[in-house]
């Protein structure tokens, strides 16, 4: 990875597992600088994966090339003006985690038109095997969006969207996703127990089969449909089973929830 010098803004728990995965992708963890104005987090930081960390947000830019906002969504105006000086005169490319909040915004609250780049990422990012929608605004080149993808594929997998509208659509998804399938999970779980598996067998076998199906699905050229379509045996109990749920018409739960979903992250943003 070429070496750019990376100012996290917030040092919580999506910053740390951007950290963690660029420090275990080889990035030098003095090109890492962390503020936080939460002592015990900044020592942690330090201790752990060696990164400089700061009290004051200003004092974190300087040298960097990179600006990554991680702070909550609510404290995004109040931070951005803090910075605004110093970011503006010295940060080519801004990468914001923030849920919910326009580039634009970014942008007059920074007090320039600088490259902004807006990522939704998910809770699976602390595992590493995150998945996370991009979009860039206009003044993002081709170097800033390189920059921007190498940094959040340290924690998963990277996919550019065309529309910032379209990172409420992400949120939607894959921001949101995890919760659907440990739903999912849970479901399962319960069912299990109901035809007599002790409560440990049947969330573990759960939890191994969930494993087992998404990696089947990501190692296969398959689609999950034809993977479906080929476990399924003509007669058989997995086809009885699949009856119920699609007689229950799961596809079109599943949109309702995810446009639910949609409309939430579009009012909130
Ligand atoms: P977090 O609460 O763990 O981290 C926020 C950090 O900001 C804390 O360590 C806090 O001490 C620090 N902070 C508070 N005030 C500050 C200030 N004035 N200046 C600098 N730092 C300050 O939150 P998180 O889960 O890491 O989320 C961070 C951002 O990531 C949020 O904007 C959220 O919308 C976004 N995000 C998170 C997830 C997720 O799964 N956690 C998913 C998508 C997007």
């Amino acid at each position: 990875m070429t070496t750019t010098r990376i100012a996290f803004i917030g040092g919580g728990n999506m910053a740390t597992s951007l950290i963690a995965g660029l420090v275990a992708d080889g990035y030098a963890p003095d090109s890492l600088q962390v503020a936080d104005p939460n002592p015990d987090r900044r020592e942690m930081l330090q201790t752990r994966y060696g990164v400089r960390v700061f009290a004051d947000n200003r004092e974190a830019l300087a040298e960097v090339d990179t600006l990554v906002l991680c702070v909550k969504p609510q404290l995004a105006a109040q931070v951005c003006s803090e910075i605004a000086d110093a970011a503006s005169a010295r940060t080519p490319l801004v990468l914001s985690i923030m849920a919910g909040v326009p580039e634009q915004a970014i942008q007059r609250w920074l007090g320039g038109t600088l490259a902004v780049v807006r990522a939704m990422p998910n809770t699976p990012a602390m595992v590493q095997t995150g998945a996370i929608g991009l979009h860039a605004s206009p003044e993002v080149g081709e170097e800033g969006r390189n920059r921007a993808e190498t940094i959040l594929r340290a924690v998963g997998l990277t996919r550019w969207v065309e529309t910032e509208a379209q990172i409420d659509a992400v949120t939607a998804l894959s921001g949101s996703g995890p919760a659907y399938f440990f739903l999912f999970m849970e479901a399962l779980e319960e069912a299990g127990i109901s035809l007599g598996l002790d409560a440990e067998t049947a969330r573990l076998l759960t939890i191994q089969t969930a494993l087992g199906a998404a990696k089947m699905a990501v190692e296969s050229e398959d689609t999950p449909g034809q993977l479906r379509e080929r476990v399924t045996s003509p007669g058989g109990t997995t086809e009885r089973a699949l009856e119920h749920l699609l007689k229950a018409d799961l596809h079109a739960l599943m949109k309702r929830a995810a446009h639910a979903a949609h409309d939430r992250a579009v009012e909130i943003s």
